[in-house]
């Protein structure tokens, strides 16, 4: 048995749960997901996911002894001190004590809870790209556009846990679409994929149930005006908010990760194009903007740095 410590990755997404041991050096030992089912209550949820814990560290010849500690990703609000989900819109679950049920099996392990989107922040951290830089911007653009920032190293949580929330930058004053939280003009509304899809319906030869961000950039790349159009007006939008954050935060990088951000080619110049007309200085313009290096399992790698980031702090 090897007496290698290691991580437990928990990714909570809202169609299915990926479960992880992860390595100091972030590679994935043994992993296995399971569809999250909604109806489930939030303890019976949890209680698969102890169970499937147990198969991975069984299939990488581990015990508990060689766990340094379990990261739980949440697709919600998240109160990282009290280790609580506050609330998860996708399946209503409300105030859900997630590291207190786990403590009960894994007592005395350390247990740290977090928004996904901070969390795949801290990935990018940790394992990353921001590695080499001191603070960035972390952004998600996917079918909602969140954000994580990271200044000294260390995640800003904000008073009440939700700094960082760049989709809700209101971007378009003057005929702002109606965003999911109430708001008009948001950059979620604008540039997030479900706005790209939304704003292409009916302008391309594809049926308008059918449609998503992938298939207009699929348009894009093969020419089409309407779909590379619906592109440069996200990537406007994108670097509207971009430069309020830049103007702010003074970051050493903005970091792009989600599934629109695989179609970055085809927003760069754009979002370049309002991002630099207004941001103040030189060392703003020069910004760069870019894609994430963490692929498809950012957010286990995310939950997995919930723990290294802090065994990081340890060793300052
Ligand atoms: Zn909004």
């Amino acid at each position: 048995m090897s007496n290698q410590k290691v991580v437990v990755g928990i990714d909570n997404g809202g169609t299915k749960t990926l479960i992880g041991i992860v390595e100091q050096s972030g590679k994935i030992l043994v992993k296995k997901q399971f569809p999250t089912d909604i109806n489930d209550s939030p303890k019976t949820h949890i209680e698969k996911c102890m169970k499937v814990v147990n198969e991975c560290m069984e299939k990488a010849g581990m015990n508990d002894q060689s766990l340094l500690g379990i990261g739980v990703n949440v697709p919600g609000l998240a109160d990282p001190k009290k280790g609580v989900l506050i609330h998860a819109p996708y399946s209503g679950w409300r105030n859900v004590p997630v590291r207190e049920h786990l403590q009960e099996k894994w007592p005395g392990i350390p247990i740290h809870i977090a928004n996904d989107v901070n969390a795949c922040a801290l990935g990018e951290l940790v394992f990353g790209r921001g590695k080499q830089f001191e603070n960035f911007l972390w952004v998600t653009i996917s079918t909602g556009i969140g954000g994580g920032i990271i200044i000294d190293r260390k995640m800003v949580e904000g008073e009440h846990f939700i700094a960082g929330e760049i989709g809700h930058l209101v971007v378009e004053w003057e005929d702002g679409k109606l965003c999911g939280c109430g708001n008009r003009g948001c950059l979620e509304a604008h540039a997030s994929g479900t706005a790209i899809a939304n704003m292409a319906k009916g302008k391309l030869e594809i049926e308008p149930s059918s449609i998503t961000a992938k298939s207009v950039a699929e348009s894009a790349y093969n020419g089409n005006k309407a779909a590379l159009d619906k592109y440069r007006q996200a990537g406007n939008y994108i670097g509207r908010a971009f430069s309020y954050a830049a103007n702010v935060l003074n970051p050493g990088a903005i970091i792009i990760g989600g599934g629109v951000s695989l179609s970055f080619d085809l927003l760069e110049p754009h979002i370049r194009e309002t991002f630099q007309s207004a941001v103040i200085d030189e060392t703003n313009k020069n910004i760069p903007i870019l894609q994430t290096a963490l692929g498809y399992e950012a957010g286990l790698i995310g939950a997995a740095s919930l723990i290294y980031a802090n065994d990081l702090k340890g060793d300052e």
